[in-house]
């Protein structure tokens, strides 16, 4: 048997070693941890709705109209109205014909690759995307190819390369590590004339990005094809949980037959889908928050690259710093932790090796001198850490 110990204390030796830290209160741009407040920029809670006072109001009227737990699978009972009245919600929002919500986003890439590939079919997959679309494609036994990031040329030799079977194509919409978006509207074209389908996991657009914050796809996409499919998660932007799926009507009605992460788990608290349709609603009236956004993004970006930190080219609000070894990332994320700031680094297998980076992201709940408390903790620990060129 594996000595799981000495197992993790090699882990602890290469700085690879991941811990939790329990927050004491509510998410939100200061949070409690150890008695001590800290300033955070490492929350998906890009617009603050996950402790925003009205989400809060309706996440309790839906637990008073539906109670807690939904009982059962969404096949079986567990499909309640809040439910039901999200799915409408976000398919009028998305402009596509239906939408079928899912637990979790991870399991709502699970769900589709595997409900329409299988072995002898084709996933093709940008190399940096989420963990959980190469999951997906490894769960559904399909042949998985990997093509440069973001690089069309590199999909259509891909493409070129393999036989038949269905082919799918996948990709983060904002990339979850870096945060820049891939060319969708390329990938559309190049999905089309190879007759594959396009799933876009637009879990970090959604709700920032393009006219109400409904996404990077649907921004460039506004008349899809039917074979492209959007799935985003209600968990980063929106301040809940849970994830869904936007598609035509025959794929989500081959979805709710085939999909085994939809059909075999019980269906979420209907409170929370209820919260998620208050969250939607500011999301819609949100035009205010994305702008606070845009603002902080650039003060950030400006101060950082006067500092001659290793910025990366995204515009949204994950702005990365590429530090490069596991162990420098970390050094950065624990002086930074003993100024009062909360930053995550971002290590191996997460991002690739020598890529390991510092994860910041920004919330509409950050004031302009929290930025500036960001950069001259960030000047300061560069002095401090001599193993980096900046
Ligand atoms: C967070 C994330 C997921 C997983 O969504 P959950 O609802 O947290 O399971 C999937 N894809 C991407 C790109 C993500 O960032």
């Amino acid at each position: 048997m594996r000595d799981l110990v000495s197992a993790l204390d090699e882990r602890k030796r290469q700085r690879l070693y991941r811990e939790r830290q329990t927050l004491e209160g509510a998410q939100d741009v200061e949070v409690r941890i150890g008695g001590r407040n800290y300033l955070s920029f490492c929350s998906n809670d890009y617009l603050g709705l996950a402790s925003d006072p009205r989400v809060i109001a309706a996440l309790k009227q839906g637990a008073e109209r539906f109670g807690v737990g939904s009982g059962a699978a969404h096949l079986v009972s567990g499909h309640s109205y809040a439910h039901q009245a999200l799915e409408d919600d976000l398919a009028e929002f998305t402009g596509r014909p239906r939408a079928l919500l899912f637990s979790t986003g991870y399991m709502a890439n699970l769900g589709v690759v595997t409900a329409l590939t299988g072995r002898g079919d084709t996933v093709f997959e940008d190399r940096l995307n989420h963990a959980s679309l190469i999951d997906a494609a490894l769960l559904a036994g399909a042949r998985l190819v990997r093509y440069k990031h973001g690089d069309m040329a590199s999909l259509k030799t891909k493409l070129a390369e393999t036989g038949g079977g269905t082919r799918l194509i996948a990709t983060d919409g904002v990339f979850s590590m870096d945060g820049d978006r891939a060319p969708v509207s390329g990938l559309e074209a190049v999905a089309a004339d190879h007759d594959a389908w396009l799933l876009v996991d637009d879990a970090h657009g959604f709700g920032v990005l393009g006219s109400e914050g409904r996404g990077w796809l649907v921004d460039q996409l506004r008349k899809p094809a039917p074979n492209s499919i959007l799935m985003a998660t209600l968990g980063k932007a929106l301040g809940t949980f849970g994830a869904f799926v936007a598609g035509s009507e025959a794929l989500i009605e081959t979805l709710i037959q085939q999909s085994r992460t939809f059909i075999y788990t019980t269906a979420s608290p209907p409170a929370v889908a209820w919260a998620a349709r208050a969250a939607l609603q500011l999301v819609r009236d949100g035009q205010h928050l994305r702008d606070r956004l845009e603002l902080l993004i650039q003060r950030f970006r400006a101060g950082a690259a006067q500092l001659d930190l290793p910025l990366m080219s995204s515009d949204t609000p994950i702005q990365p710093l590429l530090l490069g070894s596991a162990g420098t990332a970390l050094s950065y994320s624990e002086a930074l932790r003993r100024r009062g700031i909360l930053v995550t680094a971002i290590r191996p297998p997460t991002v690739p090796r020598g890529a390991a980076r510092l994860r910041v992201t920004f919330s509409a709940r950050h004031e302009p001198e929290h930025v500036d408390r960001l950069l001259e903790a960030l000047s300061e620990c560069a002095a401090e850490i001599p193993d980096v060129a900046c």
